[in-house]
């Protein structure tokens, strides 16, 4: 597994991202998370075109008082959020996320959020058949790079002079 990336103390109480989710499920996922004894029928449903986490009166079906009950387990895409790709503009920081500008400027994350997301992708591609033009997904993952680089220098810039 994975360093932990994106993740705050401030998530514990929004879980935005839990409610209503229309969270992809990767055949990976689908697979370490029945390993841990869970029927494919109570986590995942086809909708439009993706299997994706189930919801249960509005928040998925994992989502506890407590948290995410299969935390450690939980799929790819929950990993890297508030991490997208978005059609147009490549890999972005979901600006739905109240916490995006906080995420942006973590570097070290951003990376590798960016390694994560670019094998989330393969994966979709190779089992959903859908198409990423990795041209678009290099330059939006550059420009990202690029804007919290810029931050941390101006950062710098204004602490030692
Ligand atoms: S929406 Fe953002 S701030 Fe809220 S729980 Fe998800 S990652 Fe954390
Ligand atoms: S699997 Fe866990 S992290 Fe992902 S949407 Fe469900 S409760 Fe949230």
């Amino acid at each position: 597994m994975e360093l932990d990336i994106f993740v705050e103390p401030y998530c514990l109480r929004c879980r935005k991202c839990c409610i209503e989710t229309e969270m992809i499920l990767l055949p990976s996922d689908i697979e370490r998370i029945r390993s841990l004894g869970y029927e494919v029928e109570r986590f995942a449903e086809l909708r439009n075109g993706f299997y994706r986490l189930k919801n249960v009166d509005g928040r998925c079906v994992f989502l506890t008082d407590r948290g995410c009950r299969i935390y450690r387990y939980r799929p790819l895409g929950c990993r890297i959020y508030p991490l997208i790709f978005d059609e147009d503009l490549g890999p972005i920081l979901d600006p739905e996320c109240p916490l995006a500008n906080v995420f942006s400027k973590r570097c070290l994350e951003l990376e590798v959020g960016i390694r994560m997301l670019r094998r989330f992708l393969e994966e979709l591609e190779r089992f959903y058949g859908y198409r990423i033009d990795w041209d678009h997904f290099e330059e939006g993952a550059r420009r990202l790079l690029r804007q919290c680089t810029a931050w941390g220098v101006a950062t710098q810039r204004f602490s030692f002079t």
